[in-house]
């Protein structure tokens, strides 16, 4: 563990707390207007919702990037927040948040004690801790064919797949497996699925198997799984072939830590105005934590207000800046591979 001790205080302008997409392009634009930064997450790696639920999908509507993988997406964004040599701290979650009078200096706690003061906080921490909903199983099948995450769907060329879940992850899953897997089935039980209407088309036309008001009732193997017994409404019961059964069931919130924090929350979300600042003197939120009248929660959304929190960051420390930053065609950034230090993760 790298992590610095509680007494070891560790002051830069900014604490980024979440390293999701929107996390990530504030903590470069923030070295880009010249600001020292401290990024923290809970999980092990940076990326947030793309690295923890969907690497391997494409993602479209990213400006720029026609079609870029969820894992190349979140290794360019480490690659632009790199430049400027943030700290990343991984592995920890942000536990308090302390601050005084307007204009006086904030500091969060880490889950090991660890204070990190700074002159703002900037909240990208998305929907929370990612947990993801589970099958009802048991655990003990994790990993010996029950899974909650595609990271590599080569890995399952030649398996009967089993998808269990209705929504958007669910079809995306199987569209993408379906060439590589010998058979595809998706389970949902409800009579009508919420993904989209196209991916469900295309899924009936490419001879995904799609099972509605039908539910998982236990799966069975040696060692590893090799079938599911399903059944359906009328309770009648089926048992598939399945080398690997995916539970696409969707994600559990932690509950919400702001309020404790002395940050209003609404519905979970924290309100911020035109320059993304919550209630809270030096406390910022961006990405899909933030709300205003009208958001989208996207990653496109995320970077413009990642830009905007940061340039108004830029002046809250050093009145006499501007808010306009200037253009980055101007800058001369520092190599990547020199810059890329200071990640520690516990
Ligand atoms: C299956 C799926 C497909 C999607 N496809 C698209 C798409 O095609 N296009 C698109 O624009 N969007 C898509 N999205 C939505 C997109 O992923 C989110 O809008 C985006 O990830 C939000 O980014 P963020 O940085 O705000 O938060 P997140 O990605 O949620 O990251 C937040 C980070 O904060 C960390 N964190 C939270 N609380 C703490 C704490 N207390 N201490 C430390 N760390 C903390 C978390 O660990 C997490 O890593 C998709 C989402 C899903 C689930």
């Amino acid at each position: 563990m790298n992590v610095r001790p509680a007494t070891e205080r560790a002051t830069s302008d900014l604490t980024i707390v979440g390293a999701g997409p929107a996390g990530l392009f504030a903590a470069y634009y923030a070295g880009f207007r010249g600001l020292s930064v401290t990024l923290v997450d809970a999980q092990s790696h940076v990326g947030g919702q793309i690295s923890a639920l969907y690497p391997a999908k494409n993602i479209h509507d990213v400006a720029g990037f026609p079609n870029v993988s969820g894992a190349e997406l979140v290794r360019r964004l480490l690659d632009q927040a790199s430049v400027y040599g943030p700290q990343i701290v991984l592995g920890r979650q942000v536990v308090d948040l302390a601050h005084d009078e307007p204009g006086s200096d904030l500091a969060v706690t880490l889950d090991d004690g660890t204070t990190i003061p700074s002159h703002a906080v900037i909240l990208a921490t998305g929907v929370g801790g990612i947990r993801v909903r589970t099958l009802p199983v048991g655990d003990e099948w994790r990993g010996r064919g029950v899974a909650y995450l595609v990271p590599d769907p080569e890995a399952h060329r030649d398996e009967d797949v089993v998808i269990v879940g209705g929504g958007d992850s669910a079809l995306d899953w199987a569209l993408q497996l379906q060439p590589i897997a010998r058979a595809v089935t998706v389970i949902h039980r409800r009579r009508t699925f919420r993904a989209h209407a196209a991916s469900l088309s295309r899924a009936a036309d490419v001879g995904i198997e799609l099972l509605t008001e039908c539910e998982v009732g236990a799966v069975r193997g040696d060692k590893r799984v090799t079938s599911v017994l399903i059944r359906n409404a009328s309770g009648s019961r089926r048992e598939i072939p399945a080398d690997t059964v995916v539970g696409a069931l969707g994600m559990i919130s932690a509950p919400s830590p702001f309020a404790a924090w002395g940050i209003e929350v609404q519905d979970r979300h924290l309100p911020v105005d035109s320059t993304m600042s919550t209630n809270v003197s030096g406390v910022f939120a961006i990405g899909d934590v933030s709300t205003y009248r009208g958001k989208i929660a996207l990653i496109a959304t995320g970077f413009g207000e990642a830009a905007t929190a940061v340039n108004n960051v830029a002046v809250r420390i050093s009145p006499c800046e501007p808010l306009a930053p200037g253009h980055s065609t101007d800058e001369a950034v520092a190599p990547l591979e020199s810059a890329r230090r200071g990640v520690v993760t516990a």
